[in-house]
């Protein structure tokens, strides 16, 4: 069977609820998504300019402390116990430097601590020939010192009291070992796989959480790209292993270093799926009212047309009374197949009523006919408690016939019928039973009253002027009802009556015994 109309209608509506549901949950996941990369992006360029600050600071304060040591270390340059000395004491009391040294102006390490067995030998290093030419304070580039270590330097250099250039006193970050920067930046490392790393102004890694990363210049990344050139920001980036992150950057100008904070991309939007399923959660509750909402509707929706369906599904020619659907419509559709089931259904009883008229009448006179008869002699015999019957044969009809022609001999039959009509009661039936007989069925009638009826009847016929212009004479044979009588023998025993009438001169009644 065809599924129903509530059926389709809650699929296509239920179709809507699951489509909504699914754009806003996928709006919400984009809006989430977006939200959480803004304010990562935000968050890590906060935080990388806070650290760029500190570190500067830090740097600037190193610069200074070195140089407020300059003049103590000139002047005892020639004594190195004592400078020796000093250089512990202030690489005790700083504690921003992992060594400090003292260089001469060819290069050659005058003291340094702590003491790593280098006195004496010339420097050739990135670190001194800087310093030796600069002549300035300075912060170098990350290089490999004599030591075999990876340091970056800061250096001051060491003016005698002519003006004279001396030397530099230099203090080292082991930047592979613990060392200040470290300090400020490596405790902040996230357990969220977020991170910070500087790089100096040629992209190379001056701090980094991967030890072994330190001293590697970094190619190919668009946020050190944009270090390169002095710019601060935040962005998308994807890193030398090729995972993502969201990148906060910032520039500081007095070194021209760059301190970069950045959260995996993977981490920063993992909330993401929890706030989709707890929008889906809270969503729940709506759909299932809504959902409950279309399923009442729906039925209402559907309910008259699914009546009207049911009535055109039971509805059969056959039984009559059944026109009128009722139902109550409240929409145009359903209203107009109504009226249209409704007098369609009218239509077809009234065609039915006259089809069944016809066939159970007979075309001439307008009488019941013979299977009319039959019927109702079958109907009575069950439910009357007695009846008769009259059964009537023209006279010499064939002589009618023959002296006026057919014509004339239908429009006698039509004028029988009209008369024999006015001598029987609403209950009772006429029939015209075939050729020029008719019978008359008496409802409630006894034998006596039956042949009062047919005595009456032939006493005026036969005393009216038919079409012929003269009046004609009919016989009859009457009988009452006899209880459990087989209906054909009861007619048998009528008609023999009519026989009888026939037999004894015609234009009379024989009234029949059981
Ligand atoms: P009887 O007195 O013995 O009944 O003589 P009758 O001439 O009437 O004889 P019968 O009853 O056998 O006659 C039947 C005739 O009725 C035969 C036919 O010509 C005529 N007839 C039968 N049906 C019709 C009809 O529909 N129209 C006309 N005009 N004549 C019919
Ligand atoms: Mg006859
Ligand atoms: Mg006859």
């Amino acid at each position: 069977m065809k599924k129903t109309l509530s059926f389709w209608i809650f699929l296509l509506t239920a179709f809507v609820i699951v489509g909504i549901l699914c754009s806003t949950l996928f709006s919400a996941y984009l809006v989430t998504r977006e939200n959480l990369v803004n304010h990562s992006l935000e968050i890590n360029r906060v935080y990388s300019e806070k650290l760029a600050q500190v570190t500067d600071e830090v740097f600037t304060s190193m610069k200074q402390i070195l140089e407020q040591r300059e003049f103590d270390v000139v002047h005892d340059i020639d004594k190195p116990e004592i400078i020796d000395g000093k250089l512990e004491r202030f690489l005790k009391s700083s504690q921003n430097f992992n060594s400090l040294a003292v260089v001469n102006r060819e290069g050659v390490i005058l003291s340094a601590t702590p003491y790593v067995g280098f006195e004496g030998e010339t420097l050739t290093s990135l670190g001194a020939v800087e310093s030796l030419k600069q002549k300035t304070t300075l912060i170098t580039a990350p290089y490999t010192a004599i030591t075999n270590r990876l340091i970056l330097m800061v250096s001051t250099p060491l003016w005698g009291s002519d003006r004279e250039y001396l030397g530099f006193l230099a203090g080292t970050i082991y930047l592979q070992e613990e060392n200040i920067i470290k300090t400020i930046l490596g405790e902040h490392y996230a357990k969220d796989g977020s991170y910070v790393y500087v790089v100096d102004k040629s992209g190379t890694l001056i701090y980094h959480p991967d030890v072994n990363r330190i001293g590697e210049k970094v190619e190919d990344n668009e946020v050190i790209e944009q270090l390169m050139n002095g710019q601060s920001g935040a962005q998308f980036v994807t890193n030398s292993k090729g995972i993502d992150f969201l990148a906060g950057y910032t520039y500081i100008p007095s070194s021209q270093w760059g301190v970069v904070s950045q959260t995996p991309y993977e981490v920063a939007v993992a909330p993401v799926g929890d706030m989709v399923k707890k929008i889906f959660m809270y969503s729940i509750p709506f759909v299932l009212f809504f959902i409950m909402i279309t399923i009442f509707l729906t039925r209402k929706l559907a309910a008259p047309l699914r009546k009207l369906a049911l009535f055109a599904l039971n509805y059969s020619s056959d039984s009559e009374g059944q026109v009128k659907p009722p139902i109550a419509t409240w929409y145009f559709e359903a209203e107009q197949l109504n009226k249209t089931l409704e007098s369609f259904a009218k239509k077809q009883e009234k065609s039915i009523h006259n089809y069944k008229m016809k066939s159970l009448t007979d075309p001439l006179t307008g009488l019941a006919n013979r299977r009319h008869l039959e019927e109702t002699l079958e109907k009575w015999k069950s439910e009357k408690g007695h009846f008769s019957l009259i059964v009537i044969d023209i006279d010499y009809f064939k002589k009618v016939n023959d002296e006026f022609g057919h014509q004339i001999g239908d429009e006698v039959l039509i004028f029988l019928s009209t008369k024999m009509r006015e001598f029987i009661r609403a209950d009772d039936v006429c029939a015209r039973f075939g050729g020029e007989e008719f019978v008359v069925l008496l409802s409630e009638t006894n034998a006596v009253e039956a042949m009062k009826i047919a005595e009456r009847m032939r006493e005026t016929i036969s005393h009216t002027i038919s079409p012929t212009g003269r009046s004609i004479t009919f016989s009859l044979g009457v009988g009452t009802y006899d209880d459990n009588e087989d209906i054909s023998s009861f007619f048998r025993r009528v008609d023999h009556a009519l026989y009888e009438a026939k037999k004894e001169g015609r234009n009379k009644a024989v009234l029949s015994r059981p």
